[in-house]
C-alpha cells in the first residue's frame, strides 16, 4: 500500500483504510456496542469526542487531547435533530463526511459513530432528558430545546460507546457544564474532561458555522473576541463591576453594523448566575448574532487564563 495514499473498502461495516490502519466507520446502535464491549472486556479505555462533523482545529484539539488519554479514541458525527428549533439551521447545518473521515484518521482516530436520525430517534421516541437549573441562563434562553437535545442525545451516546472519558470543548462553556452536571446527577460512570477555545490567527472562536460567514461578516463577527480580550483586561485594569464591563463590550458589539446581541452576560462558571461584582473568576459569555449566524464564543475574567 502505497503510504499516505487513501484506500476505501467495504467490509460489514465500511472500513477506511490508509497505511494500513483502519477507521471503522459504524452506522448502527448494535454494532458500536459490541464494539465497546469486545474493548473493555480486553481492559481498553474507550474515550469518546462527540461532534456534529465538518471538523476544524477545535475538534481536532479535543481528538489529540483523547488520543493521549485512552487506547480507543472514538468520534461520534452526529447533527442532532433533537437539539434543533424548527426555525433553526438544521437543514442547512453544513456536512463533510468525507473530508472529517480524513482528518480524524490523520489524528489517529479508531472509530467513528455516524448513526442517521432514525438510528436514534427510532419511531414513538419519547425519553429526553431535561436540566432543571443550568439551562435557565445564557442559551437555554433563546434555545429553549437546546439542552434537552443536547442532554439527551450525550447520555444516548454514553450508553451507546460507553466511553470510560468523554471530551468537549470549553467554546461551548454552558454545555460542558450542563454535561457534567447531569454525569454527576444520574450517575454515569464517565469522566469529562474540557478542552480550551482553539481561535483563528485573529482571534474568532473556531466554528462550524463560520462558514456562513460573508467577506464583511467575518471582520465583524471578530468584535465578539476583542470585547471579550477588551473586558478581560479592563478586569485586570482593577474593574469590578460586572455591569460596567457589560455596558462596555455591548456598546461596542453594537457598533458593528450587522451585529445583534443574543446576550452579554458576566456569570459564575459553576451556576452560571449573573454575578455582580467580578471578585473571583467568572465567566464573560456572549451569544451575538452578524447577519444570519448566531456565534457563541466565552472568556475566563479575573484569571491568568
Ligand atoms: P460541534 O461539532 O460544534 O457540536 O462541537 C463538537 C465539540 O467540539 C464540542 O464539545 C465543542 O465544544 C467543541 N468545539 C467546537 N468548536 C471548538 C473550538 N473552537 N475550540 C474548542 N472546542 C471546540
Amino acid at each position: 500500500m502505497t503510504a499516505g495514499r487513501l484506500i476505501y473498502v467495504r467490509l460489514r461495516n465500511i472500513r477506511y483504510l490508509t497505511r494500513g490502519e483502519a477507521i471503522e466507520i459504524i452506522r448502527t446502535v448494535k454494532e458500536m456496542q459490541a464494539r465497546s464491549d469486545s474493548l473493555r472486556r480486553n481492559g481498553k479505555k474507550i474515550v469518546l469526542v462527540p461532534t456534529m462533523g465538518f471538523l476544524h482545529e477545535g475538534h481536532i484539539s479535543l481528538i489529540r487531547k483523547g488520543r493521549e488519554l485512552g487506547d480507543d479514541l472514538a468520534v461520534s458525527i452526529f447533527v442532532n435533530p433533537a437539539q434543533f428549533a424548527p426555525e433553526e439551521d438544521f437543514d442547512s447545518y453544513p456536512r463533510g463526511f468525507w473530508k472529517d473521515c480524513q482528518m480524524t484518521e490523520k489524528a489517529g482516530v479508531n472509530a467513528i459513530f455516524a448513526p442517521d436520525a432514525r438510528e436514534l430517534y427510532a419511531q414513538g421516541f419519547q425519553t429526553y432528558i431535561r436540566l432543571e437549573k443550568l439551562p435557565m441562563h445564557l442559551c437555554g434562553l433563546s434555545r429553549p430545546v437546546f439542552f434537552r437535545g443536547v442532554a439527551t442525545v450525550v447520555s444516548k451516546l454514553f450508553n451507546i460507546v460507553k466511553p470510560h472519558t468523554a471530551i468537549f470543548g470549553e467554546k461551548d462553556f454552558q454545555q460542558l457544564q450542563v454535561i457534567r452536571q447531569m454525569v454527576k446527577d444520574l450517575n454515569f460512570d464517565i469522566e469529562i474532561m474540557g478542552g480550551p477555545i482553539v481561535r483563528e490567527p485573529d482571534g474568532l472562536a473556531m466554528s462550524s458555522r463560520n462558514t456562513y460567514l460573508t467577506p464583511e461578516q467575518r471582520v465583524q463577527a471578530l468584535c465578539l473576541y476583542q470585547s471579550l480580550k477588551k473586558a478581560q483586561e479592563r478586569v485586570i485594569s482593577g474593574v469590578t463591576d460586572a455591569s460596567d464591563i457589560i455596558k462596555e463590550a455591548s456598546a461596542f458589539i453594537l457598533s458593528h453594523s450587522q451585529a445583534v446581541i443574543d446576550y452579554a452576560a458576566v456569570c459564575d462558571p459553576e451556576t452560571l448566575e449573573d454575578v455582580k461584582r467580578i471578585d473571583k473568576p467568572v465567566i464573560m459569555a456572549l451569544a451575538v448574532k452578524i447577519g444570519k449566524t448566531r456565534l457563541i464564543d466565552n472568556m475566563m475574567l479575573g484569571s491568568e487564563k
